[in-house]
């Protein structure tokens, strides 16, 4: 049994000490933060985030009984500047939760499963200071996108809609518009992420990437005003909310070519190791699917080294390849043609629409989209 140290209880944070916890070390969860605690987020929780957290035994039935918001999600809407979209229905279902009750979920969850928690804030510097590296056999850095490489930002605000004013199919369907005032890998969101009390609470945000933001010369909040002035659905919602929380901002750390997850012996997860998808933003799944396999490359090595050497194999196997796929589909949509053309695939070719939709919501590796689109 190693004494483990976790710096960040988010998903990615929570996850790793879920399985170290049950596979018998003892493992402090150290957060600057108490919980229950927002982060700033879509909320999307896709398919594939759903099929990672029930590796924590937490179940969609759990989700309808435990989480105090949320919305299921039967459809992806994908659409370019108004002017093509295409809706598909999908039979496996994911969900909308807002973050302040998604990861209170992980956090009950890493603590029944016998992790410890701290109250404290962690600056790298600091570690050896505050004698973390003394008093812990393993330390994990799960402190998210500023631990990590920032290369994108993106905004969202809470807007609240009675249902009656909305048509019933945007009840449960997540939307991702492509804007030209966005750049061609920005994109905008329409997600519903509860519904009671006869209203529905909509998630609406932009991402861009910052390559692209700083060729755009406009600060991000300019953008989302932008991007709710042309999109002709967000207008349309715009004027009828009864009421709405002012937009928030903050910075994403997707994947990157040549990742490194180790940092000498410290082992670095979810957005602190840059995991996030480079094409959609998501970061949930691979933030907890890292904690799974950062507690497996301690539990199957003999030595420090062994591990840190571990978890970088077990990366570059389990994540690395599908990430660079995205990076390949994000350079081929530099021509901004591209957009257009994938969503004219979807509506000729059911088989391409369900691929794409399912890559959306990560159950579908990229490779396997981008080899559909050559037959
Ligand atoms: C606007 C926006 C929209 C997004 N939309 C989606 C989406 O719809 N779906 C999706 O899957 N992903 C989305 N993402 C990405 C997703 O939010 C992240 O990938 C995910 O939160 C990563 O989880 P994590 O556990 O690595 O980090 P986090 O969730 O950020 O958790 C890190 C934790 O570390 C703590 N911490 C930070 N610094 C310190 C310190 N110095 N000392 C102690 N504790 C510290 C924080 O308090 C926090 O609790 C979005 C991101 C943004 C910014």
């Amino acid at each position: 049994m190693s004494k483990i140290a976790i710096v960040g209880a988010g998903p990615a944070g929570c996850s790793a000490g879920y399985h170290l916890a049950r596979s018998g070390h003892d493992v402090t969860l150290i957060d600057k933060q108490a919980f229950p605690r927002d982060k700033v987020c879509g909320d999307g929780v896709s398919i594939e985030s759903i099929q990672a957290i029930s590796m924590m035994g937490i179940y969609p039935h759990d989700i309808k009984k435990l989480a105090l918001e949320y919305a299921p999600i039967h459809h992806f809407f994908l659409g370019v500047s108004n002017q093509i979209g295409h809706s598909e229905q999908t039979n496996l279902e994911a969900y909308c939760i807002p973050r302040v009750v998604f990861d209170q979920l992980l956090y009950e969850r890493a603590m029944d499963a016998g992790c410890h928690f701290l109250t404290q804030t962690v600056h790298k510097n600091d570690w050896h200071r505050q004698g973390l590296d003394d008093a812990f056999d393993t330390i994990i850095d799960a402190r998210g996108v500023y631990a990590g490489e920032v290369n994108a930002i993106a905004i969202r605000a809470y807007w609240t809609l009675k249902q009656q004013d909305l048509p019933e199919s945007v009840l449960n369907e997540a939307q991702i518009h492509f804007d030209r005032s966005l750049g061609v890998n920005g994109y905008g969101w329409i997600f519903p992420v509860s519904t009671q009390h006869d209203l529905i609470k909509l998630n609406v945000g932009v991402g861009v990437w910052l390559d692209e933001y700083q060729k755009l010369n406009i600060n991000v909040i300019q953008l989302f005003k932008q991007f709710i002035q042309n999109n002709q659905t967000a207008q349309q919602m715009l004027s009828k909310v009864v009421s709405q929380q002012p937009p928030k901002v903050f910075p994403l750390a997707t994947a990157k070519k040549g990742n490194k997850v180790t940092d000498g012996r410290i082992l670095k997860i979810g957005d602190a190791a840059n995991l996030t998808d480079p094409l959609t933003g998501e970061g949930i799944a691979n933030a907890v699917l890292s904690g799974f396999h950062v507690a497996q490359a301690i539990n199957m090595s003999r030595t420090a080294d062994q591990v840190a050497e571990n978890w970088q194999y077990l990366y570059e196997s389990h994540f690395e390849a599908d990430l660079r796929a995205g990076l390949r589909i994000k350079a081929l949509r530099k021509f901004s043609f591209m957009n257009y053309l994938l969503i004219w695939l979807m509506k000729q070719n059911p088989r391409v629409a369900q691929q794409v939709s399912h890559a959306v919501a990560g159950v579908v590796p990229y490779n396997e989209v981008l080899a559909s689109l050559k037959y």
